[in-house]
């Protein structure tokens, strides 16, 4: 790291807390914090974007980056794309993000989620944490006794659950929206779908998608979950590499980021493009592949948006009916993004991107 650690004496005595704000690549971002801790072996990151539109609500996320700069651009990159995801989604919530470095099978402990807890409650309110990938529920249990500052807790704990099936709801709902502006209608019976990836959230999208009458097509490397959906929903199954391939409605990513690039786009014979998978797009480039081919794109960050407006109700007094509603509003406000960027000529990706840009900047 480029900057020298400043040390607050009111902090716990081995905790280093370091301010990467003024870093070049920190530029645009609000505040952003490096903190190690010796006696817990935390070592983490957290930055806020913009609490333009509320305090920064977005998850921390646990992965063995392979270096610290790794860890930081990630958080970076992270912590931008939740203020844009809330900004479009209306929320009322700033972006931000965390990342703890390490393994999450092997290097999880109580002491390390409080040691992170004391950090989350140093930014006094100006970042609110949640489960993230490599984090759960229950480690938010753990995160609650250091700080106030933490949603997406257990429903018995007073918090809104596992986010999952309201994720898949939201892109359910997208995806109806993209066959109504496409094809005049949402009907979803012998609609074909290809799910890539069927852990929390595809497996609950195909749920909703067989008993809406859709044709399933599915592709996992991770056996059970893959078992899963071809008993319960009569999902035809195919390795993952060929799932480009398979003809169908509508290419719904469900597994990691990454999955649209200049290779496979070519390979698509859906004409729609609506799925989970966060930063799905792996270039900026893959948008307008996608559109020179007239495949409709769903921007990943607005039609995932279900979990984080759930998890933003959470602040109000949890209600998962109004929750649902306003989840179900993705499909407005991709309709408002499909129609824009055929009258203007430019890309889904780019109308959202304006979107965000445009409320944060209002706000
Ligand atoms: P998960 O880990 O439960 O499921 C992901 C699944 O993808 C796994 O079963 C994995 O085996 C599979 N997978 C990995 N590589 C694959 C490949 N090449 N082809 C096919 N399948 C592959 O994760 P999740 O919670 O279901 O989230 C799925 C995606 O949605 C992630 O990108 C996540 O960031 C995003 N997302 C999740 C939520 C949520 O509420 N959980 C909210 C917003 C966005």
């Amino acid at each position: 790291m480029a900057s020298r650690p400043r040390h607050d004496q009111n902090e716990p005595s081995r905790m280093e807390r370091l301010r990467c704000t003024g870093l070049p690549a920190c530029d645009g971002y609000e505040q952003v914090v490096a903190c190690r801790d010796a006696e817990s072996g935390l070592c983490a990151f957290v930055a806020i974007h913009s609490t333009a539109l509320g305090p920064a609500l977005g998850g921390c996320r646990m992965w063995p980056y392979g270096s610290e700069e790794e860890a930081l651009s990630d958080v970076l990159r992270l912590a931008q794309g939740m203020s844009y995801k809330h900004a479009v989604a209306g929320t009322g919530q700033g972006g931000g993000k965390a990342v703890i470095v390490g393994d999450p099978r092997s290097d999880k402990s109580e002491v390390l989620f409080l040691a992170f807890g004391r950090v989350v409650a140093q930014l006094h309110g100006t970042y609110i944490t949640a489960e993230d990938v490599g984090t759960t529920a229950d480690d938010m249990v753990v995160v609650r006794r250091a700080t106030r500052h933490v949603a997406g807790l257990p429903i018995e704990q007073g918090g809104s659950g596992d986010p999952s099936p309201i994720t898949a709801w939201g892109v359910f709902c997208g995806i109806q929206a993209a066959l109504r502006f496409q094809r005049g209608r949402d009907e979803l019976q012998g609609i074909g779908v290809a799910v890539q990836g069927v852990g929390h959230v595809g497996y609950a999208l195909c749920k909703y998608l067989h008993e809406a009458g859709a044709e399933l097509v599915a592709a996992d490397p991770h056996e059970p979950a893959i078992a899963r959906v071809r008993d319960e929903f009569g999902a035809r199954v195919v390795p993952p590499d060929d799932l480009y391939d398979v003809q169908a409605d509508v290419f719904a990513p469900c597994g990691l980021g990454g999955s649209l690039n200049p290779e496979t786009v070519p390979r698509l014979r859906a004409s729609i493009v609506a799925g989970a998978a966060n930063n799905q797009l792996a270039a900026p480039g893959a948008a307008r592949l996608l559109a020179r081919r007239d495949i409709l794109y769903a921007p990943d960050y607005v039609i995932n948006a279900g979990g984080i407006i759930n998890i933003s109700y959470e602040s109000r007094g949890y209600d998962q009916a109004k929750a649902r509603q306003h989840t179900a509003r993705i499909a407005d406000t991709l309709t408002h993004i499909f129609e824009q960027a055929q009258r203007e000529g430019i890309t889904t990706a780019a109308v959202a991107d304006r979107m965000a840009r445009q409320a944060l900047e209002s706000a």
